[in-house]
């Protein structure tokens, strides 16, 4: 019988079993690094492979690990995010500081970023901190661009790279009110293209109040999702704002489903090695 939610957070001890029991089919576990299912427990109480000798624990290289938060206290920020809570109020409702709230929520949207389909062309990006891109021939800033897919009520959020202001600016890009967060209409085969932090965004006014509350004609549907979350936030910074964009592209795709579930799931999975690692 599947348990509660009450009864996972029940104690420490139940809400570690919890994300322990997601971590392996049926309890079976296996060597991390060389997949052997042969392995013995060490007195330190993790587990050592018997062919390779890597030492591991339930959690080694799963993007839980990357935290020190108590598991109990995992579960409840996972339901207040699937609650979309604002940080802020997060913070108040558990026993962890607010630098380890945010820390946990990009972990977070990371798990997310690696569990999508495309997450190979989104690895760049799990080292990616607001770097700036400059077509250095040129000397010329160049923006990220992303483009959205949608289909039969599914959307996917691809990365196009990076392309100078000029070729934007000829597609006649609209800001998302003064969220610096600008938007084309339909670019075959993409609904939309955003880009957020346009430094040429003064010479554009903002959108009317009528088209940004109401879905305009043939507008995407998840388009419109999306400006109504990102409106309700108080700024997205640019580096957080790829991030953010794949959270609502899975927020989107599972809106019927268990996003708890689902979280959880993803905290468990192992982080993806990058190549130049
Ligand atoms: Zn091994």
């Amino acid at each position: 019988m599947k348990k509660t939610f009450e009864q996972i957070v029940n104690t420490e001890k139940s809400a570690t079993a919890f994300f322990r029991k997601l971590c392996w089919d049926n309890y079976r576990r296996y060597c991390i690094r060389c997949h052997s299912f042969q392995y013995y427990r060490t007195a330190q109480q993790t587990m050592r492979c018997k062919r390779c000798g890597y030492t591991f624990h339930d959690f080694t290289g799963r993007w839980i690990s990357k935290s020190q938060i108590p598991y109990r206290q995992w579960l409840l920020l996972i339901k207040f995010f699937e609650a979309e809570l604002p940080a802020k109020q997060i913070t108040d409702k558990l026993t962890i500081s607010y630098p380890t709230t945010l820390k946990a929520l990009e972990l977070l949207r990371l798990a997310i970023i690696a569990n999508a389909p495309d997450s190979s062309s989104w690895l760049d990006y799990f080292y990616f901190r607001g770097k700036e891109w400059v077509d250095r021939q040129k000397k010329e800033a160049l923006v990220g661009v992303f483009g959205i897919i949608e289909q039969q009520g599914r959307v996917k959020i691809d990365i196009l790279k990076y392309f100078p202001m000029t070729t934007l600016i000829t597609l006649k890009p609209k800001m998302l009110r003064d969220t610096k967060i600008f938007y084309t209409d339909a670019c075959y085969p993409y609904v939309a293209l955003i880009f957020h932090n346009f430094k040429g965004s003064q010479q554009y006014e903002k959108q009317d109040e009528y088209q940004e509350t109401y879905k305009i004609n043939g507008e995407s549907d998840f388009w419109s999702y999306a400006k109504s979350k990102i409106l309700k936030h108080r700024g997205i910074s640019l580096d957080k704002f790829p991030h953010y964009l794949k959270e609502l592209e899975f927020r989107y795709n599972h809106r019927d489903g268990d996003l708890f579930y689902l979280l959880c799931k993803y905290l468990v999975s192992f982080i993806p090695k990058a190549d130049n690692e």
